[in-house]
């Protein structure tokens, strides 16, 4: 058991970052003072989504200057608070280089923020938002697990740096986590899964990987069909609950998938389809042998392909439930709430 006192400061690193923005929203809620850890604190653009909402909410915030790549640069942050939440870590799946791009800001900047908490006596807890990527590589991965679906014993052992290296970026950050955490007994480690994260942020504007997907849909990529990509989705609402319940529950303790439905791009097309009838969306499925033959053409490996489509996406949530007294929404909701926040927000077209 570990209390957790609300009355002290939280710190969430990637403050600007689409899941940070509902959980800072949560936190103000329940008026807490959230020390706001960003790139560019003087980033207007970025930061008045998160200053509207604490003018709003109880709570308050601060903002501090911070990069993954800089040590030490969270140490000033997270001065005086008791719970550490670290969502930044880039998500972007085209990147000129891998290493640079996406594996060190996630490993090196994880060992950042985590030798800081070590240096930090006031820090009783760290929640790290890792990905159902880290528990698996590639949905073909699953078929060798018990039931052929994921739980949080199991671990991504076939992401590299050349394939699937988000992936790779997101498990090797997860047992460095880890890893510092078992080497001390001051604060726990609570790590948050999410599957694909959709819904309305509280900035329609933000370049999280989530986004490319709704506006993929609404510019016709998908319009012979979506490929038979299955992928589990969790709205970044329910998230921003699971990451506090893990955050001060007195005995939340290792990995939580946080996913509400075991889903796919099929489906999510169709929900879109029939909510906003006018996008060219196609109901139908594309053959796999097209999509490999089209893959480099729209920047994925044909590795990828014959390793992920389909094939089935199962991710059990029960320990959410039971631990962290999750629910979630229904998929429906989550889908087209996030696609007419962009309509309205003037990030997809109006049709
Ligand atoms: P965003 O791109 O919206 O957020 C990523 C955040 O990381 C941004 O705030 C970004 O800062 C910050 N960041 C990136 N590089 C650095 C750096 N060098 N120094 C400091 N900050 C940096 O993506 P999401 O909100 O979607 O992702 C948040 C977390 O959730 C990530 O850990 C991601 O892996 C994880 N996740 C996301 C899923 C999804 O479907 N969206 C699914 C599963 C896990 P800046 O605003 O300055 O660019």
């Amino acid at each position: 058991m570990q209390t957790i006192d609300n009355t002290k400061p939280v710190m969430v690193t990637g403050a600007t970052g689409y899941v940070a923005g509902r959980l800072i929203e949560k936190l103000l809620s329940e008026g807490i003072i959230v020390h706001a850890a960003v790139r560019n604190p003087d980033n207007k653009e970025k930061t008045k989504y998160l200053d509207a909402l604490a003018e709003k909410l109880p709570g308050s915030i601060k903002y501090f200057k911070s990069d993954l790549l800089v040590d030490g640069s969270y140490d000033e942050a997270m001065a005086g608070c008791e719970v550490v939440y670290h969502t930044a870590s880039p998500f972007i799946n085209k990147v000129e280089d891998a290493q640079r791009d996406l594996i060190d800001p996630a490993l090196k900047g994880t060992q950042n923020v985590l030798e800081g908490v070590n240096r930090t006596d006031s820090v009783k807890r760290v929640v790290v938002t890792s990905s159902c990527v880290s528990i698996y590589g590639d949905a073909k991965d699953t078929l060798n697990y018990p039931n052929q679906e994921m739980t949080e014993d199991q671990w991504n052992t076939t992401s590299t740096a050349d394939h699937q290296p988000y992936s790779y970026s997101k498990v090797i950050a997860e047992k460095e986590a880890w890893k510092i955490a078992e080497a001390q007994d001051r604060w726990r480690l609570v790590v948050v899964n999410p599957s694909f994260v959709i819904g309305p942020g509280i900035n329609p504007h933000a370049t999280s990987e989530s986004f490319n997907i709704m506006k993929q849909f609404a510019k016709g990529d998908f319009k012979m069909g979506a490929p038979a990509f299955n992928m589990g989705c969790v709205d970044v609402r329910d998230l921003a609950v699971a990451h506090y319940e893990a955050g001060t529950r007195e005995d939340a303790e290792g990995r939580h998938i946080a996913s509400g439905h075991n889903s796919s791009f099929r489906e999510i097309g169709r929900i879109i389809k029939d909510k906003y009838p006018n996008y060219p969306i196609g109901k139908g499925s594309v053959p796999k042998f097209m999509i490999w033959l089209m893959a480099p053409s729209a920047g994925i490996t044909r590795k990828v392909v014959a390793r992920n489509v389909g094939y089935p996406w199962k991710a059990n949530n029960t320990k959410s439930k039971e631990k962290l007294g999750m629910t979630y929404r229904p998929l429906n909701e989550s889908v087209e709430e996030f696609f007419g926040s962009l309509i309205d927000a003037g990030v997809i077209e109006k049709k």
